[in-house]
């Protein structure tokens, strides 16, 4: 009997998660010789997701839960459940029913023929909108080129990992997480599977457009240096032209004299150095302001209350250093006669 846990993170999910739950149930259900095993991240929901996700975890004996103090964001989400897990094998997947679990079966293949991974792409966009789709298309574009991190244009976090991918993805604990990037980086060999977009029916997207900028720059800053290379060739460039250029003007000086006018050639130079200036410091700073984040080494997400500790026992160890609290286990009286 092989043992399976379904990650899920869940932000202001309270309209989906039954229907959720049911329609994967049902499918995974009928999977012989594999238990399965629901972790529900709450991210800090405003809505009803816990009580909803309480009710769950009393009827159903395979949901579990853990919940946030606040929104950490789905990439913390999934890392405090890939954590929590400890299944053979690992689904993550979305709430919102727009990963189908109809793929799951054939996930378990995948992985049962010897993948360490198999992970879904989708082939269409229906329901998106097109500008999204634009500068979605363009960013797997730019960081496929820009990155070691290959992916397929329309890759989305649902995927199924053996326990020895899951553990190498889990010893990575930078705080800015990418996972896109970081389940490609930890190697690995990943099958990659269609399916055609579904559109969310329940609920709503939680991505803004800000917020989806923010995710594309963390792909390129966390996972390639060459910006920063690039500024250093655009450096020695300009110098190498701005030294070619001071001898011109000085060799033209010494030959007819000074030249007086020369406002406009002045202002151009002294815009484009500014602006060169400006993005170089620009860059240099998300740089630096990753290193800032990192070193603070804060917990990736702090978990207020879960009801995984029944079965993991005390979890602390485990997540004390990336992420942190599943209540431990109380120290009986007995126990404390004993110290
Ligand atoms: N999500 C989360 N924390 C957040 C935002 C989203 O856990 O801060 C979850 C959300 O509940 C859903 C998944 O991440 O299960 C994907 O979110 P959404 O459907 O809004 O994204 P989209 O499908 O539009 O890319
Ligand atoms: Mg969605």
């Amino acid at each position: 009997m092989k043992k399976i846990d379904i990650i899920v993170p869940c932000y202001n999910e309270q309209d989906v998660l039954t229907t959720y739950y049911k329609e994967t149930q049902a499918v995974v259900s009928g999977i012989p010789d594999c238990s399965f095993r629901y972790i529900f991240i709450n991210d800090g929901s405003r809505d009803d997701t816990l009580i909803i996700l309480k009710g769950m975890a009393a009827s159903y004996d395979n949901v579990r839960y853990i919940s946030f103090s606040r929104n950490f964001g789905k990439e913390a989400g999934m890392y405090a459940g890939l954590s929590a897990s400890t299944g053979d094998y690992v689904i993550v997947m979305d709430a919102d029913l727009q990963h189908p679990p109809a793929l799951i079966p054939k996930m378990i293949e995948s992985i049962d023929a010897g993948h360490d991974c198999c992970a879904a792409y989708r082939t269409t966009r229906k329901g998106e909108r097109r500008i999204r789709s634009f500068f979605s298309q363009a960013f797997y574009k730019f960081n496929n080129k820009l990155t070691d991190v290959k992916m397929p244009y329309g890759a989305v976090d649902y995927r199924i990992m053996s326990r020895q991918m899951v553990n190498a993805i889990v010893s990575v604990s930078e705080r800015q997480r990418f996972s896109k990037g970081i389940f490609s980086w930890v190697g690995f060999d990943t099958e990659w599977i269609p399916y055609e977009n579904v559109e969310r029916t329940l609920g709503t997207t939680k991505w803004s457009f800000r917020g989806l900028t923010r995710y594309a720059m963390d792909g390129i800053f966390s996972f390639s240096v060459v910006p920063l290379k690039v500024l250093s060739v655009m450096g020695f460039i300009i110098f190498a032209i701005a030294v070619v250029y001071a001898l011109f003007i000085l060799i033209r000086t010494l030959a007819v004299g000074i030249d007086a006018p020369g406002y406009a050639s002045t202002l151009i130079i002294l815009l484009f150095l500014g602006g060169i200036i400006e993005l170089s410091i620009g860059i240099t700073g998300e740089y630096i302001a990753r290193i800032f984040t990192e070193i603070k080494h804060r917990p990736i997400y702090i978990a207020k209350e879960s009801n995984m500790d029944n079965d993991n026992g005390c979890n602390n160890e485990n997540n004390n250093a990336k992420g942190t609290v599943l209540k431990c286990r109380e120290v009986t009286a007995d126990e404390t006669t004993h110290q």
